[in-house]
């Protein structure tokens, strides 16, 4: 099964990603991730991505098609994947429809004022990546990761400013390709509003 999940940021793309992946046996293929990590361990691509990302802009196309090329071709790809944060651009998606065929594309949808709340109150562990929510998922100690112990960080792209310029670009860039793939037949759409157990239970559902 190829999979892609598409949604603004702060749809819980990663959350979903994690669990549905696990339960379905497949890699999780996560653009930010691979970038951030590239950024942590300053590889000259990671030395490229970090002005655009901590801006919020989106890395260049010809960097970002490379970059899934690779990864889609390693052998744990071979029964499939879940890509989440990729394709994010026409270009992209055109890219990838001449690297490997996808079956099913799955929209997760929220309000813009849901995605900012998430967002701003979001923090991530600086050693395993591990999400909390200052309300909605708090860590047991303030500040502390409860998997590794490490400190929790804003990232630098949920800061205000660059979450709005996120959203924006979601919009002009990211969001045709809602259009693109309800035209192919292979686009899905789930309501991320709710609570997280119903969110995967849908997406189980529509995947299988
Ligand atoms: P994410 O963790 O998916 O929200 O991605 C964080 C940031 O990484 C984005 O705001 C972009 O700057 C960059 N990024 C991730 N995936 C892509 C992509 N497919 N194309 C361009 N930029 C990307």
């Amino acid at each position: 099964m190829r999979i892609i999940l598409l949604g603004p940021p702060g749809a819980g793309k990663g959350t979903q990603a994690k669990t549905i992946t696990g339960e379905l046996g497949i890699p999780h293929i996560s653009t930010g991730d691979i970038l951030r990590k590239a950024i942590e361990e300053k590889t000259p691509l990671g030395l490229k991505a970090k002005e655009y990302m901590d801006k919020g802009h989106l890395v260049p196309d010809d960097l970002m098609i490379d970059l899934i090329k690779e990864r889609i071709k390693k052998k744990d790809c071979e029964k499939g994947f879940l890509l989440d944060g990729f394709p994010r651009t026409i270009p992209q998606a055109q890219a990838l429809e001449e690297l490997s065929p996808i079956d099913k594309v799955i929209k997760i949808k929220i309000e813009n004022d849901v995605a900012i709340e998430r967002l701003s109150g979001r923090r991530t562990c600086k050693r395993c990546g591990a999400m909390y929510h200052v309300i909605y998922i708090p860590p047991r100690k303030e500040g502390i990761c409860d998997r590794c112990g490490e400190e929790l960080i804003i990232r630098d792209d949920d800061r205000e400013e660059a979450i709005l310029k996120r959203l924006e670009v979601y919009r002009k860039e990211t969001r045709p390709l809602i259009e693109y793939y309800r035209k192919k037949g292979l686009l899905a759409i789930i309501d991320g509003g709710r609570r997280k157990e119903e969110v995967t239970r849908d997406l189980l559902v529509s995947i299988k």
